[in-house]
């Protein structure tokens, strides 16, 4: 049991888990950077305490400032957020080792689902449907390489075992070109993730990225909370994702969902996860399992009504999951636009001052931000600065929705992702759901330019004291109202 935590991360993660301590009664602990010194979350917390300088490797990924930190503040437990330390299994041992809780698994199932070859192996073993290929470390022959892809058959995809973040992978359409590739991968992972281990899979042409949400607590009890669909996907980032994923047979997603909450009992998982599986012609294919809390949890919670973030510290703290897998019911369709601060057109991040922001409202709408006027954008860390949320009973009402959210969101003084998701909203293949992952680039590749957001039209009606902003049609009429009211 504990009843302090201390929060290792930043922006709308730290200030989600702030959220999540003080709804179960917990004392909270931040830290930041000297970037992070002024956010407005920071001033929220019980504590909060400066470790280093922006730079992440000097901050928020200093393993020791962190434990510092932690035994300053007397905090009994860490949350590591998503990204940083959050799947790093040496930092959950040292965690661990001080006598604290970190909030997630235990340090072996981060081991083994850390490394994608460990994890899909595992995977099998759990009667899990993979990717084929070849789940080794590759062999240093040239000839024993290539009658490994051929045995897959082109196109295959390298891909770095410690890789993350859309990072590592390489796509090989003939034997030609595949030495090479794999030489190319092997040394963009030994610099990126300090491990030059590649392995090969399928190269699948035209799949969706499904994903199944678990939870999982200390007493056998292993449950799956429905699906998401991330296909919406730039550069194998993902830019909107929804649940459930559309269009596929809840009898499918079921029985692999059923799959999943099986293999989290196997290898022994406590807390929350995400399988993540490639569709294709009505087959799933797990590619990785993530072993903390997702960007994209919030759709989930939408559909489910579960607080996956509460749920995950109380697993931590080790109560009993207080609800079976027939309590879960997933209602209606939720959507998210991760807003970031870059040129819509260009993709370059915009740092910068937010001089004015106007976030959305009303029923079924949902903001997870850090950020307010005044709020500076720091290069150092990831763009994203807000995620839009919207639910409805349909998928239509989610995304009717989140086009009326759009409409009233304003970003100024640094550029942002909003005018982007504005045009993707009206785009038919999205609007009709069910897209593959190459779905976004291609339509990127020939999309209109996008409008230029035009002040509406004012008109002042004579000197009656009536200014009109906006037209309508027939609008006339208002004019001679005008009139009458200034006789
Ligand atoms: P990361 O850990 O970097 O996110 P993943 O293994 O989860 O890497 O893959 C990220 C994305 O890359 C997937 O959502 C998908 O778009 C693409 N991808 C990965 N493996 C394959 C594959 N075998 N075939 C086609 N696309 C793939």
């Amino acid at each position: 049991m504990f009843d302090r935590v201390l929060i290792a991360n930043r922006g709308e993660i730290a200030l989600r888990i702030l959220r999540a301590c003080r709804g179960l009664g917990l004392q909270t602990v931040v830290v930041y950077s000297e970037a992070d010194r002024d956010a407005d979350y920071v001033r929220q917390a019980d504590m909060a305490l400066c470790i280093g300088r922006a730079e992440p490797a000097d901050s928020y990924m200093n393993q020791s400032a962190l434990l510092l930190a932690a035994k300053a503040s007397r905090s009994q437990a860490i949350h590591p957020g998503y990204g940083f330390l959050s799947e790093n299994a040496d930092f959950a041992e040292r965690v661990t080792a001080a006598g604290l809780v970190f909030i997630g698994p235990d340090v072996a199932c981060l081991r083994t689902m850390g490394d994608k070859i460990a994890a899909k192996h595992a995977m099998r073993d759990a009667g899990m449907p993979c990717v084929p290929g070849f789940d080794n470390a590759l062999p240093a022959d040239a000839a024993e390489l290539d009658a490994i892809a051929a045995g897959i058959g082109y196109p295959v995809i390298i891909k770095a075992a410690g890789g993350g973040g859309g990072r590592g992978m390489r796509v090989v359409h003939g034997g030609a070109e595949l030495a090479a590739a794999i030489e190319l991968t092997r040394e963009e992972a030994r610099r990126a993730f300090n491990n030059a281990t590649v392995y090969i899979e399928k190269y699948l042409s035209h799949p969706r990225h499904v994903e199944i949400q678990v939870l999982c607590d200390r007493h056998g009890s292993a449950l799956w909370l429905g699906s998401r669909d991330c296909s919406l996907q730039r550069r194998h980032q993902k830019v909107i994702e929804e649940a459930p994923a559309p269009g596929i047979d809840p009898g499918l997603i079921a029985a692999i969902g059923r799959r999943c909450a099986e293999a989290c009992r196997q290898i022994g998982y406590c807390g929350v996860g995400t399988f993540e599986f490639l569709y294709q012609d009505q087959a799933f294919f797990f590619i990785e399992m993530n072993t903390r809390l997702q960007v994209e949890h919030p759709v989930t919670e939408m559909i489910t009504g579960i607080d996956i973030v509460q749920q995950q510290i109380r697993v931590a703290r080790g109560e009993k999951l207080s609800f079976t897998q027939a309590d879960i019911r997933s209602r209606g369709h939720a959507v998210e636009c991760r807003i970031n601060a870059e040129n819509p057109l260009t993709f370059m991040p915009t740092p910068g001052r937010l001089t004015h922001w106007q976030p959305p409202g009303g029923m079924g709408v949902r903001v997870d931000t850090h950020v307010g006027v005044g709020y500076r954008v720091s290069p150092y860390y990831d763009s994203m600065i807000a995620k839009l949320i919207t639910f409805g009973a349909s998928r239509d009402d989610a995304l009717a929705r989140m086009r009326q959210a759009l409409s009233e969101t304003r970003v100024e003084g640094i550029d942002s992702t909003v005018a982007l998701h504005r045009q993707i909203l009206s785009e038919p293949g999205f609007c009709a759901g069910g897209v593959d992952i190459h779905h976004l680039e291609r339509w990127l590749e020939t999309r209109p330019a996008s409008p230029e957001p035009v002040e509406p039209h004012r008109r002042s009606y004579g000197d009656s004291g009536i200014t009109a902003i906006g037209e309508l049609d027939g609008a006339g009429a208002a004019q001679s109202a005008g009139a009458d009211a200034a006789r």
